[in-house]
This record gives structure tokens, C-alpha cells and sequence, in this order.
């Protein structure tokens, strides 16, 4: 999910196995050119890994690229929308119990992104999908307050973290922060939180639907992780971002 130089020749990498979760592992001598370590310190690759284990600390001992999504070098739009999900995905399993519906999600998550001719919109998606697997899914069946079903365009309420009608009690005061959802963005919201993996990113969306459920999704993300997210960014101002963070390779 990530890697550091450290110390004179070694990488030190952020690995999200399934049964351990994300851990720090050292690869010792994997920035020289010679190693061969280094192909498996490629960021975002998926790895047969061989740790040593010592003092409570990970080392790679040996290993096996299995699948290294060459893909995600295509384009500038893919590379970032994998860099997104990646720092939400990291941000997210650093402080939860390891669980491998986690490494389950970002495989699916990192193939589709390599594949898709809308990485973006997927790695929006899934981070949305990883928020719910960590028990912070939004009401999106009913209304959140009265609990009645909700028809048409609806409005979400941060606040309550759900729908709301339009009924009085409901309502909720227009200063609170909340922002309109259209019945196409709920329909590929509720896919996305009850899809299986395998189908979780089968779908088709009109332009209106991309941008309306990216805009949620983006505020979505920052109000639960009170985080501001800023990779993404990257896309609309080019020029003005530090590209370093993208390397995919050692040097
Ligand atoms: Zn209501």
C-alpha cells in the first residue's frame, strides 16, 4: 500500500495482508537494483510474501509477484484514483482489527481500477464499500429519523448520516449540512453497499449520476474520516501538486 526508502539501500513497505492486517515490513537491500527483493516493493502489487519475524517486527525474506496491475501506469487518472483508495484504505486498517474483508475489497478495488475506463468513479465507490464493511454504512433504506420509505430525489443529512422526507419533523433545519441525492446516485450507492465483491463494480451509470454520487462520496468520506482527502485533487489542478507521492518504483 505504500513504500519509504529507509536507512542506506532498504525499503520499508506498508503491506495489507488477510490475516494480519496492515503491517510495516522491512525489505532489506530492495532499493538496489540488484535485489530481488525489489520487484516485490513495487506499490500496489499482489504478493506471495515470505516474512522473517523478529522482535514483533516484519522483514521480507523472499516472495512472488503474482499479479503487479501494470495497468495502473496507463494513465495519470489511473495511477491517481489507486493513490486515493490506497491512502483511505491504509488510513482505515491502521486502526481496525485485521480482517481479510478488507484485503478482499481492495483486490477487487485495485483490478477494477486497473481495468476500468473510470478509476476514478471506482475508487470513489470503494472507499464507500470499506467505510460500511468498518460499521459506518449510511441509512440509505428509509427515512433516517421516521424510518418511512422515501421516494424520488431525496436529501442526505451528514448530520444524521442518512436520508431524510420531506415531513416536518423530518426536514431538519436548511442551514444543516446535507445535499441532494438523485434516485439513479441512491440505486449505485445501495449496489455498492449490498453487491458481493465479484459483482460489487457491474454496473452502468449516466454522467448526471458520476457527479452527483462523486459529490457525495467525496464529503462522505471527510465527514466520517475528518480527513480532507487531497489526491484526487491532483486531476483538476496538474500543475500544482507534488507528483512524488505517485512513484511506483524504487528510485
Ligand atoms: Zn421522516
Amino acid at each position: 500500500m505504500a513504500a519509504f526508502p529507509y536507512r542506506d539501500r532498504d525499503r520499508m513497505l506498508h503491506i495489507l495482508t488477510p490475516d494480519y492486517g496492515l503491517i510495516s515490513a522491512s525489505a532489506r537491500g530492495a532499493c538496489s537494483v540488484k535485489s530481488k527483493l525489489r520487484p516485490l516493493t513495487n506499490l500496489f502489487s499482489l504478493c506471495n510474501f515470505e516474512f522473517f519475524y523478529q522482535k514483533e517486527r516484519f522483514y521480507v525474506d523472499d516472495g512472488e509477484v503474482i499479479e503487479a496491475f501494470l495497468d495502473l501506469s496507463d494513465s495519470i487518472e489511473h495511477l491517481t484514483a489507486v493513490s486515493h483508495a490506497a491512502e483511505v484504505f491504509r488510513d482505515l486498517t491502521r486502526n481496525s482489527p485485521p480482517d481479510s474483508k478488507y484485503f478482499d475489497l481492495w483486490a477487487y478495488t485495485v483490478y477494477e481500477i486497473s481495468q476500468s475506463e473510470h478509476p476514478v468513479l471506482i475508487s470513489r465507490l470503494s472507499t464507500l464499500r470499506l467505510l460500511a464493511e468498518a460499521g459506518y454504512a449510511p441509512h440509505l433504506d428509509s427515512c433516517c429519523i421516521c424510518q418511512r420509505p422515501v421516494r424520488g430525489e431525496v436529501s442526505f443529512s451528514f448530520r444524521s448520516s442518512g436520508i431524510l422526507c420531506g415531513r416536518r419533523d423530518c426536514k431538519g433545519k436548511p442551514t444543516e449540512d446535507s445535499i441532494r441525492l438523485s434516485e439513479g446516485t441512491q440505486a449505485l450507492l445501495r449496489h455498492i453497499l449490498a453487491a458481493p465483491l465479484n459483482r460489487l463494480y457491474r454496473f452502468t451509470v449516466s454522467d448526471d449520476v458520476v457527479e452527483n454520487a462523486s459529490q457525495f462520496l467525496d464529503l462522505y468520506l471527510c465527514e466520517k474520516m475528518e480527513k480532507d482527502y487531497k489526491k484526487l485533487d491532483l486531476l483538476e489542478f496538474p500543475f500544482e501538486m507534488d507528483l512524488s507521492g505517485l512513484k511506483r518504483n524504487c528510485d
